[in-house]
């Protein structure tokens, strides 16, 4: 049975300066069922970070990094005297931080090292700003309990070992404490510091929910809930109210940002129903995510991910042969890459995957087209972008807007359904993807 526990994240625009803070820990102190919260590393300060890993700067470059990243959390520190205990802490933090920023060259434990220090730092400040309201608080580090496999910059839990951590070293402290802890950061099973990928402390806080059996998680972000598409993208975007499991987990993979794409995995293994609001405007509520919803059928919303590699793989042996996918499969699998849309043909199977700038780690690496390219002619395509329809019972034709002609528009390069009746996607040129999103809302979701 879940505990009345909630576990609230507070992503990096909600503690991106004092106020902001300052923000977030009200709501804590006027929801005494928030024990545990989860907290980002400041706006900004991972984009920092990032370009620390990547491994291009030079050494007046790297102090420059380094000196942008300590100025975020000073302006924040100028606002507060940390007690003993964070102070401490937070100075031998900033000194490993330092030294590790300026070695030359970083191996991908170390860079995954760098990336947790975004996090670490907002956990001693943000303590204190919640202390300072007067409620008991407690900083955790999560690397004790958010146990994860060694795939460093896009680890994996282990659900079963961080629920047994939880259980021993963070549970007993909830009923005492409000405990704060850090999204996206984890550790291995040899207490190596690894990472989630990109966004990933909204999965944090998902799966901390599950391990300690948390009712719901808030998630507090700079928008009043999911909205029908990217209310910065379109300005008669609406925010949804409430929205299925399926339906949220679908948003996020396919671009809704404001979601880290695993966020709703904790949270449907185990019920626990998921908010997402606004922490510059509580009273203004949010979208409600659980098990089961009343939603009526047809599209809900669209989104857009950008920065897609189209991959083209051909072979001629795959006409009447069986094992060709496999192959191309296992290759991918072993290089850790994950395909979002797959199309077949007589001789040829076309595939998509991410290329963001921001990334911790390029997703295609040279080494893996060599090996595609030894049994099959490869051909890779930028600048696309992935556009989903999503909602329920989705139909192409026959439903209440005939799909068919609002698409026939587009310039489409790629389109799957089927699959799911949750999605309808299809790839355009980057450069025309905000238009044809806009379009679509306008035709679909704006309607009385
Ligand atoms: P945080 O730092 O709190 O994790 P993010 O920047 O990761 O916040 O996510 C919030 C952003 O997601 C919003 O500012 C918004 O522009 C973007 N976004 C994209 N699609 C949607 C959507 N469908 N509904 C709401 N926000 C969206
Ligand atoms: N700080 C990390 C990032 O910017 C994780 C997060 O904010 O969710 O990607
Ligand atoms: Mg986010």
């Amino acid at each position: 049975m879940n505990s009345q526990y909630v576990v609230a994240k507070f992503g990096g625009t909600s503690v991106a300066d004092f106020t902001a803070m300052h923000r977030c820990a009200q709501i804590i102190n006027d929801d005494p069922s928030v024990r545990v919260v989860v907290v980002s590393a400041s706006a900004g300060v991972t984009n920092h970070l990032v370009t620390l890993v990547q491994q291009k700067s030079n050494e007046a470059q790297r102090l420059e990094l380094v000196e942008s990243v300590m100025q975020i959390q000073g302006n924040i520190l100028a606002h507060l005297t940390l007690d003993e205990d964070l102070q401490e802490g937070f100075n031998t933090t900033a000194e490993q931080f330092k030294q590790l920023a300026q070695l030359p060259a970083l191996d991908q434990q170390q860079c995954d090292e760098i990336l947790s220090f975004g996090e670490r730092f907002s956990s001693y400040i943000f303590s204190q700003v919640l202390r300072d309201l007067g409620v008991s608080t407690q900083r955790f580090d999560v690397r004790e309990v958010l146990k994860t496999d060694s795939n460093f910059s896009k680890a994996t839990p282990d659900v079963a070992a961080t629920e047994k951590a939880a259980s021993d070293l963070l549970v007993p402290l909830l009923d005492d404490n409000v405990v704060v802890t850090q999204g996206f950061i984890g550790s291995d099973k040899y207490g190596q510091t690894t990472t989630l990928g990109r966004g990933g402390s909204d999965y944090s806080a998902a799966l901390i929910a599950e391990a300690i059996g948390a009712k719901s998680v808030h998630i507090w972000t700079d928008v009043v809930g999911i909205f029908s598409t990217d209310p910065r993208l379109c300005n008669k975007a609406k925010p949804i109210p409430r929205l299925s499991f399926d339906e949220a987990a679908e948003m996020a993979t396919f671009g809704a940002k404001v979601l880290h794409p695993a966020t709703i995995l904790p949270a449907s293994r185990k019920g626990i129903s998921v908010f997402v609001g606004s922490s510059k405007a509580p009273e203004q509520g949010g979208t409600w995510i659980e098990k089961e919803t009343t939603s009526q059928s047809g599209i809900r919303a669209v989104t857009q991910r950008k920065n897609q590699i189209l991959l083209t793989l051909k072979s001629p042996e795959m006409l009447l042969a069986s094992g060709f996918l496999a192959k191309i499969f296992t290759i991918l699998s072993n290089y850790n890459i994950s395909v979002d849309l797959v199309t077949t043909s007589e001789i040829s199977v076309a595939l998509t995957l991410d290329n963001a700038p921001n990334a911790t780690r390029p997703e295609l690496d040279q080494a893996c087209l060599d090996e595609l390219g030894a049994f099959c002619h490869v051909t890779v395509e930028n600048n696309l972008t992935l556009v989903a329809m999503i909602g329920s019972e989705i139909q192409l034709q026959g439903g209440e807007d005939c799909l068919v002609d609002v698409l026939s528009e587009f310039d489409i390069r790629l389109i799957c359904h089927g699959a799911s009746r949750h999605n309808l996607c299809f790839l355009v040129e980057q450069n025309k993807s905000d238009l044809v999103v806009q379009s679509i809302h306008q035709k679909l979701l704006e309607a009385a």
